[in-house]
C-alpha cells in the first residue's frame, strides 16, 4: 500500500500525471474517492426526464444538423417511443456524420433542460451509440478530480483493480467498530469506488465516508498524541515557586490577578513543577493580562537559579516586553537583557557572552533569540509570545536550547475548540476567560468611506485628550486594489488636523525608526498614529483610545479584533471606527456584521471559522500536519472525540501497529517521534 505508483501497470506520463495531482502511492489512490457519482445505471424514458434531472435517456438519430448562429453548433435530435430530445455540442469532430448516422441508437447522460421553444435538451451529453445487447452498469460511475489529460475514464481503469485486489487493512478490533458504529475500511472503500443504486438509497455513501473521516481524525490524533506523550517523558528542570521575587513582584503591581489569570498560573505552577516538560498554550483575548502571567512563570525559573526568556514575533512587541519587564524585575537586581536582529553585531557579540556564562537571567527578543549561535546557559524555561506566527520548526527548534525547556505558548487569536483540539491536541490549553475589570467597552462604528470627513472632525475634537490610532491596509499605492495609501492618509490627515502632531509607521521603516515613533506615541509626543497593520499584536499604549480602520472591508476578522484591541484599555470610553467601501461582497458583508456584533474574541474565532475554514485560519504550515480532507471541523465534533479516544487507547495497547498505519496515510512519511 505504501508502494509508489511504479508498481502499477501504467504508462509513465499517467504516471507523472497521478504525481502532478499529489497521488504517489497506492494508498493514495485508494483514498483518491469520487467527488461525486453520475447514475448510468437506468435509462429514462425522455418524457419522464424532467427538466433539472441528471439523467441517462436512449433513442434513435432522428437529425444531425449543423447550424450556423452566432456559434456553430451540432444539433441531434435522438427520439424514443414517445418524445424527442436535442442534444447540442458546441465541439464536436468532422467525422459527426457516421457518429450520428439516422437510426443508430445513441445513449445520452446529462442534465435536461428546455431551449428557449421550448423543447427538452442537453447540452454536450456524455454520449455512447448502444445495440439491443449492451446492457447497463451495476454501479454508479465515480467522478475523480483529475487533471488535463488523464481522463475519468482512465483513472477508473487504474483505480479499480487496486481496490479489488489489493488487500487493505483494517486498524480497527470488530469491538471498536461496533463501539463506535463503523464500518470495516475496505468496505468503505468499496462502496465509495462503486457505489451501487441500492447503496445509494440507504445511504451508504455516507456511512463509508464516516468510517473515512473517522480514520483521518484518528490518524491526526495518533500523531499529535504520540508527540504530546514524547513531550511528557520526562527530562525537564522542576521548577517551584519560592518566597524570593514572586510575592515582592505580586505585591509592587497596582492590580491583583483576576480570577482567570490566578487559574492559569495554577496551571503553569502545576506543570514546571513536574520534571516533564511544559507545552501549554495560553490563550486569551486581547488585552486580558498575558504578559504579566508570562512574567510570574519566568519569575520562578529565576528563583531556581534558572534562565528564562520570551520571543515575540515583531521588533516593537519584544521591545515592549523587555522595556516592561526590565521596569518590573530591575528592582530585584535581575539581569534582563535585549537580543533581536537588528542589533549591531558588536552589540551582539557584548550580549552572547552574557546569556552564555549566566549574566543574564532573563532574555527577550525577537526569533533571533532561536538562532543555533545564540547559546544558554540553563535555559528552563521559554514564552513565545503571539505563538501563531510562529512556525512549527520555529517552535521545534527551541527543543535544541537548554535543558528541554518548559515552553508557555500564548495567543491572542483564540481558537475555536474543535480546531484546538484537532490541531493543538499536542499541547495543553489554558484559557484566561475574563478581562481585568474596569474597563470600558469599546464602541464599535461602522461607517461609509464617503463620510471620512466627519470621522475627521470627530478625531479633531478627540485627539485633544485621547490618542488616536488610524489603521491603513497597504503601504504602497496600487492600482488594482484602490487600497489608501498609508503615506498619503498620513499627509491628508497632517494638512486637516494641524498643529495635531501626527506618525506614521509602517514596515518599511528601519526598527530604530519604528521605535522611535512608538516612543513618542507611548509618550504622547504624538497624538495620532498612522500605522500599517505593523501595530497588529501586542502594543500596549492605554491613553490611545480612538482606533479608525481604513479598508475594514479588506481585512480578516481576527486581524479586525486584534486591531480593535489595541483600544479599550484606559479607563475612557473607546471607539473604533470602521470605514469601508461599497460595493461589499458577501465574506467582508459578513465579516463586518461579525465584528460589530461581537466583542468575544472566541466569538468572533468561531465565526471566523464558519466564515473562512479551518485551512485559513490555521495555514499548514502552523500545524505541521497536512489539513483534513475528509472531516469537517464545524461539524465532526463528535466523530473527533471518538477518535481522540481510540488514539489514545491503541498508542497503549498497539503502538507499532499505529505508527505503520499513520505512514501509510501520509505516502510513507514519519510522522512519529520515537527516539
Ligand atoms: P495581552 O493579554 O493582550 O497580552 P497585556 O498583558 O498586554 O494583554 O495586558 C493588558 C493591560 O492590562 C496591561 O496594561 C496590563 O498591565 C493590564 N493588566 C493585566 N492584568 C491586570 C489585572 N489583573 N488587573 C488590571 N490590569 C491588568
Ligand atoms: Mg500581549
Amino acid at each position: 500500500m505504501q508502494q509508489l505508483l511504479q508498481s502499477i501497470n501504467a504508462p509513465e506520463k499517467t504516471l507523472d500525471k497521478l504525481k502532478s495531482i499529489g497521488l504517489n502511492t497506492i494508498w493514495d489512490l485508494v483514498l483518491h474517492v469520487p467527488l461525486r457519482y453520475e447514475d448510468l445505471t437506468k435509462v429514462y424514458a425522455i418524457q419522464d426526464a424532467a427538466v433539472g434531472m441528471q439523467v441517462q435517456v436512449e433513442g434513435e438519430v432522428a437529425s444531425a444538423d449543423l447550424i450556423q448562429g452566432k456559434t456553430r453548433q451540432l444539433q441531434v435530435k435522438i427520439s424514443d417511443s414517445n418524445q424527442i430530445i436535442t442534444l447540442v455540442f458546441f465541439h464536436f469532430y468532422p467525422t459527426y456524420k457516421t457518429q450520428f448516422q439516422i437510426g443508430k441508437k445513441i445513449r445520452a447522460f446529462g442534465e435536461i433542460k428546455r431551449d428557449f421553444r421550448g423543447n427538452k435538451t442537453i447540452i454536450h451529453p456524455k454520449i455512447r451509440s448502444v445495440n439491443e445487447t449492451t446492457g447497463l452498469p451495476d454501479s454508479f460511475t465515480p467522478i475523480y478530480s483529475t487533471t488535463n489529460g488523464l481522463t475519468q475514464n482512465s483513472l477508473h481503469k487504474i483505480i479499480k483493480p487496486i481496490i479489488n485486489n489489493c488487500p487493505i487493512p483494517e486498524l480497527l478490533s470488530s469491538e471498536i467498530l461496533t463501539q463506535y458504529n463503523l464500518i470495516k475500511f475496505a468496505d468503505a472503500i468499496n462502496i465509495l469506488h462503486n457505489l451501487t443504486a441500492e447503496q445509494f438509497k440507504t445511504n451508504m455513501h455516507k456511512t463509508a465516508l464516516k468510517r473515512l473521516k473517522f480514520d483521518e481524525l484518528l490518524v491526526q490524533q495518533l500523531i499529535l498524541r504520540n508527540a504530546y506523550i514524547h513531550k511528557h517523558r520526562g527530562n525537564s528542570i522542576t521548577l517551584k515557586p519560592r518566597a524570593t521575587y514572586t510575592k515582592a513582584l505580586l505585591d509592587s503591581l497596582s492590580f491583583s490577578l483576576t480570577k482567570a489569570q490566578t487559574k492559569v498560573l495554577a496551571e503553569i505552577y502545576m506543570d514546571i513543577a513536574k520534571p516533564t516538560q511544559m507545552n501549554r498554550l495560553l490563550q486569551g483575548d486581547v488585552g486580558s493580562g498575558k504578559t504579566i502571567i508570562a512574567t510570574l512563570a519566568m519569575l520562578v525559573a529565576v528563583e531556581n537559579g534558572y534562565q528564562a526568556c520570551i520571543v515575540a514575533p515583531t521588533e516593537i512587541l519584544a521591545e515592549q516586553h523587555f522595556i516592561k519587564t526590565r521596569n518590573l524585575l530591575e528592582a530585584f537586581g535581575i539581569n534582563v537583557v535585549w537580543l533581536s536582529g537588528s542589533l549591531k553585531t558588536k552589540e551582539k557579540q557584548e550580549v552572547y557572552p552574557q546569556i552564555k556564562d549566566n549574566k543574564a537571567q532573563i532574555i527577550i527578543g525577537t526569533h533571533a533569540v532561536l538562532q543555533k549561535k545564540v547559546e544558554f546557559y540553563n535555559l528552563a524555561l521559554v514564552v513565545i509570545d503571539e505563538q501563531h506566527r510562529f512556525g512549527v520548526e520555529q517552535r521545534l527548534s527551541l527543543q535544541s536550547k537548554g535543558i528541554n525547556p518548559h515552553q508557555l505558548m500564548m495567543s491572542a487569536t483564540p481558537i475555536p475548540r474543535t480546531l484546538a483540539m484537532s490541531y493543538y491536541a499536542d499541547l495543553d490549553l489554558s484559557i484566561i476567560d475574563e478581562l481585568p475589570p474596569g474597563r470600558t467597552p469599546i464602541k464599535t462604528l461602522l461607517i461609509n468611506n464617503k463620510r471620512r470627513h466627519e470621522v475627521i472632525e470627530f478625531i479633531r475634537k478627540g485627539a485633544t485628550t485621547q490618542q488616536v490610532y488610524w489603521v491603513c491596509p497597504l503601504i504602497e499605492e496600487s492600482n488594482t486594489l484602490e487600497l489608501e495609501n498609508a503615506v498619503n492618509t498620513f499627509n491628508e490627515l497632517s494638512e486637516i488636523l494641524s498643529p495635531l502632531k501626527i506618525g506614521l509607521v509602517h514596515g518599511r521603516l528601519k526598527t530604530t525608526e519604528k521605535t522611535e515613533i512608538m516612543h513618542k506615541f507611548q509618550q504622547n509626543q504624538i497624538q495620532i498614529l498612522v500605522a500599517t497593520t505593523v501595530i497588529e499584536v501586542g502594543v500596549d499604549v492605554p491613553n490611545a483610545s480612538i482606533m479608525v480602520i481604513e479598508h475594514s472591508e479588506r481585512m480578516g476578522l481576527s486581524q479586525l479584533h486584534q486591531l480593535r484591541g489595541r483600544v479599550g484599555r484606559g479607563h475612557v470610553e473607546s471607539q473604533c471606527i470602521l470605514l469601508y467601501q461599497n460595493p461589499l461582497g458577501e465574506v467582508a458583508k459578513a465579516r463586518l456584521k461579525a465584528i460589530f456584533e461581537n466583542t468575544d474574541g472566541f466569538k468572533i474565532a468561531y465565526e471566523d471559522l464558519l466564515i473562512r475554514g479551518p485551512g485559513e485560519i490555521l495555514g499548514s504550515r502552523q500545524s505541521g500536519l497536512p489539513l483534513l480532507r475528509f472531516a469537517n471541523l464545524e461539524e465532526d465534533l463528535d466523530l473527533l472525540n471518538d477518535a481522540k479516544t481510540v488514539a489514545i487507547d491503541l498508542l497503549k495497547n498497539n503502538p507499532n501497529l499505529a505508527q505503520t498505519y499513520t505512514k501509510l496515510w501520509f505516502s510513507g512519511k514519519e510522522h512519529f517521534i520515537t527516539a
